[in-house]
């Protein structure tokens, strides 16, 4: 079968997967022009405690919610590799299962993208992916929180055309505003625990299996 062309890929831990992920990928998606979004769940998130429930939960609630969206997969690759979940790590294996002509897509928030340089071999990234930083709402003001490196990678890799996304297949940063979703899985954890109503935050299949797996719940 012939590889899309570009292909967009959205990390996180989804825990749960809410409606902010699923609308930021669809407008990205669309903004780009991607053929396709990979939602790539992160087994061991070097930034984070562990997350407190199983990575087969998470798995399980990413594909209720992207199911019937022909451009939203599941990607486990990230949980088939033993250790921390680096980005690098997957993008050279995209790469080597893709080819080099594919342009890859790395999806982030902008809260994610201020925290780059913190990543694994964050300097190698731009060699085999574009990233995609869409503006996430909060005190997160990108221009105004960039660290001089950041700044200064963001000064000679910066594109405003979406052309070049397609063009190269790897190299450049793009800026996209969405509509602001200022959902977080934190938030629902929290809500969840205070066994308050997170109904309309994500989607309802997503709800009903946290429901009956009673995830979340203060006493498990
Ligand atoms: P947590 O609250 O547990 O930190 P999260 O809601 O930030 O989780 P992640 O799974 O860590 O979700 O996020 C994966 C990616 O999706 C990150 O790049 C993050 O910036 C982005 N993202 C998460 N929520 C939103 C949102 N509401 N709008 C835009 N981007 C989002």
């Amino acid at each position: 079968m012939k590889s899309p062309a570009v292909i967009g890929i959205l990390g996180g831990t989804f825990n749960p997967l809410h409606l902010g992920h699923l609308r930021m990928a669809e407008e990205l998606a669309d903004a780009i022009g991607l053929e396709q979004v990979r939602f790539m769940p992160a087994a061991h998130p070097p930034h984070r405690a562990e997350p407190e429930v199983s990575s087969a939960h998470r798995v399980a609630m990413v594909q209720l919610g992207i199911a019937g969206n022909p451009r939203f997969v599941l990607d486990t690759r990230e949980l088939e590799r033993s250790g921390h979940s680096y980005t690098i790590d997957s993008l050279i294996s995209l790469r080597a299962e893709l080819g080099e002509q594919v342009s890859l897509c790395w999806l982030l928030g902008s809260d994610a993208f201020l925290g780059l340089s913190s990543w694994h071999r964050w300097q190698e990234l731009l060699e085999y992916c574009h990233l995609i930083v869409a503006y996430r709402p909060g005190p997160a003001e990108i221009h105004a929180d960039l660290s001089p490196e950041l700044r200064s990678l963001l000064g000679k890799r910066q594109t405003h055309d979406t052309a070049r996304l397609h063009q190269k297949p790897a190299g450049h940063i793009y800026l996209q505003d969405i509509t602001a979703l200022d959902i977080s899985a934190t938030h629902i954890r929290a809500t969840l625990e205070q066994g308050l109503s997170v109904r309309y935050l994500l989607p309802d299949n997503v709800l009903a299996y946290i429901n009956q797996h009673k995830l979340y719940r203060d006493n498990g």
